[in-house]
């Protein structure tokens, strides 16, 4: 699926004195399949920009296209948009809610349409693929380790086999070998089918070699937007 933002401004509590402008005239294309990675310093608008992508937050101004469809006209099937495009979020906790990390990870795949059968096979496969070990995926989400919940939310998205997968700073928190074998995985996954891969980040030298182009946020703006020097 491809996606472009046409002039996109997002300004957070407008007309209260908590006024933010937080996106300044985004215009950016993604065509299918490509692999971006998102950088910037922390307040730059990368959270802010990508929750834009599943419709979770409404531009103030400004229009988002998925094949060429404006994501805001009327009648625009929003549901289904979310079933395809899986969010990351920066914290895990936004998105663990269930008793149990099994009917987390199944969230995603059941909102499909999917039976219990197929989403325990497709959980299973995911939570296998992040690398959290059975023995917790009977236990609440809350009483994992941050970086085992990471795991499981980053599991309950991938369950969904997303065309779209953004994800807001997925290994943030995890050591060094857990956050190259997690983005070894989507870099496979993504070489494996034409999924487009969004993927946010601190640092520059974490995703270098995985991404085909590189944007950097400032201040609400794109600064830079081009393939990776590496
Ligand atoms: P980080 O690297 O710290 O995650 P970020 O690049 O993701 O930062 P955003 O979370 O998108 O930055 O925030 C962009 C700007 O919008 C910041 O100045 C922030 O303070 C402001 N902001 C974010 N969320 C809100 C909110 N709910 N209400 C008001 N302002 C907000
Ligand atoms: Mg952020």
């Amino acid at each position: 699926m491809s996606i472009k933002l046409e002039h996109v401004n997002y300004i957070y509590s407008e007309g209260t004195a908590y006024e933010k402008h937080a996106l300044k005239d985004i215009c950016l294309e993604i065509p299918h399949g490509q692999f971006v990675g998102i950088i910037g310093h922390t307040g730059s608008g990368k959270s802010t920009l990508i929750q834009h992508f599943n419709g979770l937050i409404k531009a103030t101004d400004g229009v988002l296209y998925y094949n060429g469809e404006n994501i805001y006209a009327d009648g625009y099937k929003m549901k289904e948009l979310r079933n395809q495009v899986g969010l990351v979020f920066q914290y895990p906790e936004h998105q663990l809610f269930e008793v149990d990390v099994m009917k987390d990870v199944c969230f995603g795949p059941k909102n499909q349409g999917l039976s219990d059968e197929e989403c325990e096979v497709r959980a299973r496969e995911a939570l296998q693929l992040v690398g959290l070990k059975e023995k917790y995926y009977d236990r609440s989400p809350f009483d994992l380790s941050g970086g085992q919940k990471r795991r499981a939310a980053i599991a309950g998205v991938l369950a969904m086999r997303p065309k779209v997968l953004v994800l807001d700073e997925p290994t943030a928190g995890l050591d060094p070998k857990g956050r190259d074998e997690i983005l070894d995985q989507i870099a496979y996954l993504h070489k494996q089918s034409d999924m487009t891969v969004i993927l946010v980040s601190h640092s520059m030298e974490d995703i270098a070699k995985y991404v085909d182009r590189i944007i950097v946020m400032n201040q609400g703006q794109v600064m830079y937007d081009d393939i990776p020097k590496r």
